[in-house]
């Protein structure tokens, strides 16, 4: 690699703990065979497993299903109609699954399938499912392969893109990196397949219209996205705390390559993706209840530490697990905000039981804390 092609910061993949990699259909699938490029994919599955060696989490998503499947069902070249899609999709879908799982098996890697629909990240109750499934198949050292289900989804209710749905999936569980695997090396001041003039932008610290008015429009024939789906992406991303890198995925070895150096286009957020759940946290304008804590709970949510069952005395008002509540000292006086782990009913109900009864009470085994310090902000005195 020569020196200007290089980037000056692949850190963020470095040092990511969890990380969440796009890869295009465009690069999994011959366009003129409509096959898979499975030697290119055995070179992925081996970053993928380095990135693992290195402790870090990895979560893929990866399009391709219906490229894949269109040639199964002998659908001719050009444009698919919505329900060729999803008949193509449910064909290739179950082939790249299993070209996955083939090629992680050969690391002792557990690979999981997702299917997402955009309720699946957009209706609060199935985010929270999904977001917590996605958690423990990582917390179990399984590689999630993520795709949106589009055998299911239909014209008004899809991303069409994985792009964005990569995004979401980064933010939903605060991965600290995600890599866009794509057909070009980054953002250019304009399209450089049609503008000589193009210049290649390395870092982006902030998504300004200028920024966007580069991204123009189209995709690739095979893939759904083109850059300004890709922006879209970014902007989801970094606005949860999350670096977010458009790099090149043609060659083998892809994500070894991005962390080496190889020139790509990072967009860098301005605070960790904790410190961003903490902002929104902090800037929730409706907090739909409240848990009242003891002095004792009060003291030790000042120094930072989570708030258990045993430290409750009540709750006000109704609310939902995920909601953000209030919470407050026996005065009334508010200490916190917090994400809660149960509903308001639930939460009465293990008031000022110790975690281990959790189960006894309810009826199943939830989490330790009512509200996790992650998902905790104290409330500046003034
Ligand atoms: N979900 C689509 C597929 O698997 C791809 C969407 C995209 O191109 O980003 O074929």
């Amino acid at each position: 690699m020569s020196t200007e092609q290089r980037s000056a910061a692949p850190r963020p993949l470095i040092e990511a703990k969890r990380i969440v990699v796009k890869v295009g259909s465009a690069l999994l699938v011959d366009a003129q065979k409509g096959r898979l490029n499975r030697h290119w994919l055995e070179t992925l599955a081996d970053d993928v497993a380095w990135l693992r060696e290195r402790g870090q989490e990895v979560v893929l998503v990866s399009s391709g299903a219906i490229a894949l499947g269109r040639r199964h069902l002998g659908l001719a070249a050009g444009k698919l109609k919505l329900e060729e899609s999803q008949a193509a999709a449910a064909v290739g879908q179950i082939r790249l699954a299993h070209a996955y799982k083939e090629l992680l098996d050969a690391h002792g890697i557990a690979v999981a399938q997702i299917l997402l629909t955009l309720g699946d990240t957009e209706e609060r109750r199935r985010y929270l499912n999904a977001r917590g499934t996605l958690n423990t198949l990582l917390a179990l050292g399984a590689v999630p392969v993520i795709n949106e289900n589009d055998t299911v989804a239909t014209a008004e209710i899809r991303y069409g893109d994985n792009d964005r749905l990569a995004a979401r999936v980064a933010q939903m569980i605060g991965a600290d990196c995600l890599v866009l695997l794509s057909d070009i090396d980054g953002l250019y001041t304009a399209n450089p397949a049609e503008d000589p003039g193009a210049r290649f932008i390395p870092h982006v610290p902030e998504i300004t219209p200028e920024v966007e008015a580069m991204a123009g429009g189209a995709g690739t024939p095979m893939g759904s996205g083109g850059m300004q789906t890709k922006i879209a992406a970014a902007k989801i991303a970094v606005g949860a705390g999350c670096h977010l890198c458009i790099a090149k995925g043609a060659h083998d070895h892809p994500l070894r390559r991005v962390a080496q150096g190889a020139r790509c286009t990072w967009f860098v957020p301005s605070a960790t993706p904790l410190a961003m759940r903490k902002q929104w946290i902090a800037g929730t304008l409706n907090p739909r209840g409240a848990l009242v804590v003891d002095a004792g709970a009060a003291r030790a949510l000042r120094q930072g530490k989570s708030l258990l069952p045993a430290g409750m005395i009540g709750t006000e008002g109704p609310f939902d697990r995920g909601d953000t509540v209030r919470i407050v000292d026996p005065g009334g006086t508010e200490i916190a905000r917090g994400i809660s782990a149960y509903s308001a009913r639930d939460a009465q109900r293990i008031a000022g039981r110790r975690s281990t009864e959790i189960e006894r009470v309810l009826g199943f085994r939830g989490r330790e804390e009512i509200v996790h310090r992650d998902d905790l902000v104290l409330t500046k005195v003034p």
